[in-house]
């Protein structure tokens, strides 16, 4: 390993061992996310993340998906961008929702997409191309977990203290970025996420084949249709905080519905995630998922 790798990997290695709790999917569930997507991309768009990707990620989108995370601290103006909260209602609506802390227009997660879509299609924006690609990315994942459009009183379950098998303490927000996922690699795919992958790409490939241009359809017109995603979120929300109180131990009977809501959502933040990438950068309409 050079020097300047070396230190690059300390420096990331560093820069998460300071993350902030995130309001955000968990490194698995953007990992995920991501890989889906670069499974679908065509040869133009695979083409152009690779030139557009950090150095550190060594050709793969996967594993740079969390940096927004990592660097949070770093830029504070973004923290708004990672979720779209709402009154409870199980629904979402970009004109009372999208806004930052202090009522900041366009704050929000939909937001960031639309905007980081927009950077990225025009080669003359002063945005950053690659912070572009990685927000984009990364919120493409947030904005498809449930607790991102959750209830704005509790900062999307932030705030629910909760015991997750009676071991582990942890926050019902956090019980949907990551335990859900930690606790189906663990009962069901070995502990490995490569196999949990692979079982929701055949999914993909079955259970949801029927369903996957409905997905997409959206993103044949000039916006991205985060609007759609964002709406399909705050009302899974709703489900999400049944039975749940402060202190609340949840277990399978909490854990066996939940999972696979997540595995569908994380199909579909990658689904979409290619479509619009495609889009942006080989004109593409529509995702094909001849490449899964
Ligand atoms: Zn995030």
């Amino acid at each position: 390993m050079g020097l300047l790798v070396l230190l690059q990997v300390l420096l990331v290695a560093a820069a998460a061992a300071r993350a902030p709790a995130a309001r955000a999917w968990g490194v698995e569930g953007h990992y995920m996310t991501c890989k889906i997507a670069e499974g679908l991309l065509t040869s133009e768009a695979t083409t152009a993340v690779k030139g557009l990707l950090p150095g550190w990620a060594n050709g793969e989108l996967a594993g740079a998906c969390s940096w927004p995370d990592i660097e949070r601290r770093r830029m504070p103006w973004s923290g708004s961008l990672h979720f779209a909260d709402t009154p409870g209602d199980c629904k979402f609506s970009y004109a009372r929702d999208c806004h930052g802390p202090k009522g900041e227009k366009d704050m929000c997660v939909v937001g960031g997409i639309n905007n980081y879509t927009a950077a990225l299609q025009d080669s003359s924006s002063p945005y950053n191309r690659t912070e572009s690609l990685l927000f984009l990315a990364h919120f493409l994942g947030d904005v498809h977990q449930p607790m991102h459009c959750g209830r704005t009183a509790d900062l999307g379950g932030n705030t629910i203290l909760v015991t997750w098998y009676s071991t582990a303490k942890t926050n019902l927000h956090k019980v949907w970025d990551d335990k859900v996922i930690q606790t189906a690699m663990s009962k069901f795919y070995k502990d490995d996420l490569s196999t949990m992958i692979d079982a929701i790409k055949l999914n993909l490939t079955e259970d949801w084949c029927t369903e996957e241009n409905q997905w997409t359809a959206c993103s044949t017109q000039t916006t991205t249709c985060a609007d759609k995603y964002a709406e399909e979120s705050a009302e899974l929300s709703c489900p999400a905080y049944v039975g749940v109180g402060q202190y609340s131990n949840l277990e399978d009977e909490y854990f066996f519905p939940a999972m696979p809501v997540v595995e569908k959502r994380i199909a579909q933040g990658g689904v979409r995630l290619a479509a619009i990438l495609n889009r942006i950068f080989s004109g593409e309409n529509n995702s094909r998922l001849q490449s899964l």
